[in-house]
C-alpha cells in the first residue's frame, strides 16, 4: 500500500534515543519514563503524569483508583474504540452509552444528563478521532453531580478547546501512544492528573501496589504491573521534543483535504470555532447508499489504505449480547459514523501532493 491509513514518523533522533537506553542495559521503568512524564507536565501543563504500558491501563487504572466496580454506572460516549467501555466491564462495572453529535463525533451533552441515576460513579467523555469534545460543559455537570471526570484523550494529545488542552480538565486524563496516536512509544499510554495524592496512587497501582517504608518494600495494594520500559519511554520523548511542529504539519495537511476534497457526496469533518484538531484520524462520512466495502476496495485498489472509524460499542457482538440494546434506533448518530463513516491517510509523512492525489481519488467516487 502506497498510502496506510497511518505511518508513525521514526526520526534518526528517535532510534538513536532508543539505541542510547538500549546500550545501558536498564531496560525496565527508570529516568527516561520520568523524563516522559515530565515532557507531558511541560506540554500540556497537567501537574502530574504517569505512564503505564497502554492507553486502555491507563483508564482500568483510573476506574480501579476510583472504587468503581459491580452496581456501579459509568457513563460513555455510544461511538469510541471499545476500549472506552471495555475497562468498565472489566471492573465489573455497567457502561452507559450516550449518543454523540452528528458533526463533531462526540458525546451530546445534553442526553448526558438524561443518563445520569443514582448509579452513575464517573463520567468517561472521549475526544473523538482527536478533537476535543464539549468538555467545559461536561465539567460543570461532573461538579454539579459530584462525579469524577476521566477524559479519554486517547487520540488528541496536543488537542485544545479555547485554549485549554485536552486531558487537563478532568480528575484524570489519559492518552494513548499507540502508533496511531500523535506521539508513539510502540505500545504506552499516559495518565495525567492535578492531584499529587492520585498520582501517588496511580505509581502505586502500576506497580504491583508498592509502598516503600523505611527503605522497605511493602505491598499495600493488589497492584498490577502495568509498567513502561525505558526504552519505549525514549521513543515517545523524543517525539515529544517536536510535537508542535507534528500537528501544525497535520494541520496544514487537513486543509488539503478540505480544500481538494470536492465531491458533494463526502460530508467532510466540522471543526467547530476556538478547537484544534490533532487530526488523529481524518474521518469522512459516505452517504447511505454508497456501498462502503466497494468504495474501501476501490481506495485500495489506487494504493490508498482508507478504513473504519470508530465503533458503535452497543452495536458490537459482546455489548449487543449482553444489553441487547437497538443500538440503530437508541444512537443514531454513533450508528451513521459506524456504518458510513471513512478514515483516510492523514500523518506527518505525507506531502500536500499525496493528499491531492488521495483528494483526486474520492471525488472519483
Ligand atoms: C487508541 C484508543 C484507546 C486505546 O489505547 P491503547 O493504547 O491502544 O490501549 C482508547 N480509547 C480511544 C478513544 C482510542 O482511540
Amino acid at each position: 500500500m502506497k498510502y496506510p491509513l497511518a505511518s508513525p514518523d521514526i526520526t534518526a533522533e528517535d532510534i538513536a534515543a532508543v539505541t542510547a537506553v538500549l546500550k545501558t542495559g536498564m531496560l525496565v521503568q527508570g529516568p527516561v519514563v520520568a523524563a516522559l512524564e515530565q515532557s507531558f507536565c511541560s506540554y500540556t501543563g497537567a501537574a502530574h503524569a504517569v505512564a503505564v504500558s497502554n492507553g486502555t491501563a491507563t483508564m482500568h487504572l483510573a476506574l480501579k483508583l476510583l472504587g468503581i466496580g459491580p452496581g456501579d454506572e459509568v457513563v460513555v460516549p455510544a461511538l469510541s474504540y471499545v476500549a472506552t467501555a471495555n475497562v468498565v466491564e472489566l471492573v465489573g462495572a455497567k457502561p452507559v452509552f450516550v449518543d454523540v453529535e452528528e458533526r463533531t463525533f462526540n458525546m451530546d451533552v445534553e442526553q448526558l444528563e438524561t443518563a445520569l441515576t443514582p448509579a452513575t460513579k464517573a463520567l468517561l467523555p472521549v475526544h473523538e478521532f482527536g478533537l476535543c469534545c464539549d468538555i467545559a460543559n461536561i465539567h460543570k455537570i461532573a461538579v454539579a453531580h459530584q462525579l469524577p471526570l476521566i477524559e479519554d484523550a486517547a487520540c488528541a494529545l496536543g488537542a485544545t478547546q479555547h485554549g485549554v488542552f485536552a486531558g487537563t480538565t478532568g480528575l484524570m486524563g489519559s492518552f494513548s501512544l499507540h502508533p496511531r496516536k500523535s506521539i508513539t512509544s510502540g505500545e504506552g499510554g499516559v495518565l495525567q492528573t492535578p492531584d499529587e495524592g492520585i498520582a501517588t496512587k496511580l505509581r502505586q497501582l502500576r506497580n504491583h501496589g508498592i509502598e516503600m517504608v523505611n527503605g522497605q518494600m511493602d505491598f499495600v495494594e493488589a497492584g498490577f504491573n502495568y509498567r513502561m520500559t525505558d526504552y519505549q519511554a525514549a521513543l515517545a520523548n523524543s517525539q515529544m521534543q517536536r510535537i508542535a511542529q507534528t500537528l501544525i504539519k497535520k494541520r496544514q495537511l487537513s486543509e488539503v483535504y478540505f480544500n481538494e476534497i470536492k465531491n458533494p457526496a463526502i460530508t467532510l469533518p466540522f471543526v467547530p470555532q476556538g478547537h484544534d484538531h490533532t487530526w488523529q484520524t481524518f474521518h469522512v462520512l459516505l452517504p447511505e447508499d454508497l456501498d462502503r466495502p466497494a468504495v474501501i476496495a476501490k481506495l485500495r485498489a489506487k494504493g490508498i489504505g482508507a478504513n473504519y472509524g470508530a465503533q458503535c460499542i452497543p452495536a458490537t457482538t459482546y455489548y449487543a449480547r449482553k444489553y441487547d440494546q437497538d443500538a440503530a434506533t437508541l444512537y443514531p448518530n454513533a450508528w451513521r459514523a459506524y456504518t458510513c463513516g471513512l478514515a483516510i491517510p492523514l500523518y506527518e509523512k505525507l506531502t500536500p501532493a499525496d493528499l491531492q492525489y488521495i483528494a483526486a481519488a474520492i471525488n472519483q467516487l
